[in-house]
């Protein structure tokens, strides 16, 4: 191993091994940390109880068990937690732990993770957007967050069962498709059975539109799902919102889906925030449904997160509800996502910003 890593989490089950060994540790070793990493969640070497002292001491002298800290947490009438990380380097990035309702199709606990500190797409009505780019996050820096809200949940489970991460979604900070390598050894740790053991399923990558990327995922053999944040159905208005848009317009990305969807034999998510009086009215329902109608797909509508800028607000619920009525009359499937975590700047970069701002104060 050339570079020391940062935290046991970096590390692949190969590599996990390979670090044992070079500590004089039998490889079979690797297996109690993982389950102490992965299942049980340890938050430190000295929880290892069933591993000898001396390796305990030898593992926390080498490196560290995670690569993230908690430095605040907000959370939200309706169960949303939002969590600021405080990163090695000092950059923060920001998670939200989603309850969804036993009686809305079964109780489920949704991380939402970031994959990159600020991201380059520059999207006008997204906080993190304006942060711009600082760097990609490591593979261990994305397993982190899920294994910190998946001991938050055990730590509240108190005796009551089904308190534990049953989705992940990239979908926080950072185009994730742009981190692809590292992104990808996450994937691969959070679904491995010898570590975090998340259905493939389970999980979802959200993009932006990385045409090369988006061909690339659809020759992976996990099962991953993936969403489009389409927005707009004209590269006029998706220019706009979505400014990856001018390198990877319309005529280039639909056709990635549907090569998508053939390859891996299954449907992508759509996603398609509203806006009121930008991409909301019954001909943006109509251009959207010609652009996509035909495709096996799914679109998630999501109002617009109320935020300080007059451009970007959610419209009113009618005009929500109309858009909808349209896109089932023309026979998409649709559904009409809830805002979550509304009091406790729930959009993707929403506390990292406060937190900036107050800050630099
Ligand atoms: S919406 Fe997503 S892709 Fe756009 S700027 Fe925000 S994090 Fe980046």
């Amino acid at each position: 191993m050339t570079k020391k890593p940062q935290s046991f989490t970096e590390l692949n089950y190969a590599q996990s091994s390979e670090f044992l060994l070079a500590l004089g540790e039998p490889a079979y070793r690797v297996k109690q940390v993982a389950k102490w990493v992965y299942r049980n969640m340890a938050q430190d070497f000295a929880e290892m109880t069933d591993l000898p002292q001396g390796l305990r001491q030898k593992l926390s002298d080498s490196l560290k068990l995670h690569s993230i800290s908690p430095a605040k947490q907000e959370i939200g009438r309706d169960g949303t937690v939002k969590t600021l990380f405080n990163l090695a380097d000092g950059k923060t990035v920001e998670t939200a732990l989603m309850h969804y309702d036993p009686e809305r199709g079964g109780e489920r606990y949704t991380v939402c993770v970031s994959t990159q500190v600020g991201c380059a797409v520059g999207c006008p009505f997204c906080a993190t957007g304006q942060q711009g780019f600082e760097r990609n996050l490591t593979p261990g820096e994305i397993i982190d967050q899920v294994l910190y809200f998946a001991r938050y949940l055990m730590e509240k489970k108190n005796g009551s069962s089904g308190k534990h991460v049953s989705n992940v979604v990239f979908m926080g900070m950072g185009e994730p498709l742009a981190n692809y390598d590292n992104l990808w050894r996450a994937i691969e740790m959070l679904n491995s059975p010898e570590a975090f053991g998340l259905g493939a399923r389970n999980m979802v990558i959200s993009t932006a539109g990385l045409v090369p990327q988006i061909k690339r995922l659809a020759k992976e053999k996990l099962q991953v799902g993936l969403a489009i944040s389409l927005h707009a159905a004209d590269n006029a208005l998706r220019n706009k919102l979505v400014p990856l848009n001018r390198r990877y317009p319309l005529e280039q990305l639909i056709p990635a889906c549907r090569e998508y969807i053939e390859v891996k034999g299954k449907r992508l998510s759509f996603e398609y925030a509203l806006f009121r009086g930008v991409n909301a009215s019954i001909g943006h329902a109509r251009a959207l449904a010609d652009l996509i109608g035909g495709l096996k797909c799914h679109i998630n509508l999501i109002a617009a997160n109320v935020t300080a800028d007059p451009a970007f607000q959610p419209p009113p619920r009618q005009v929500i509800l109309a858009f909808e009525d349209e896109l089932k009359r023309l026979h998409l499937n649709v559904t009409l996502r809830e805002r979550r975590g509304q009091d406790i700047n729930a959009g993707c970069g929403q506390l990292r910003s406060q937190f900036l701002k107050n800050k630099e104060r």
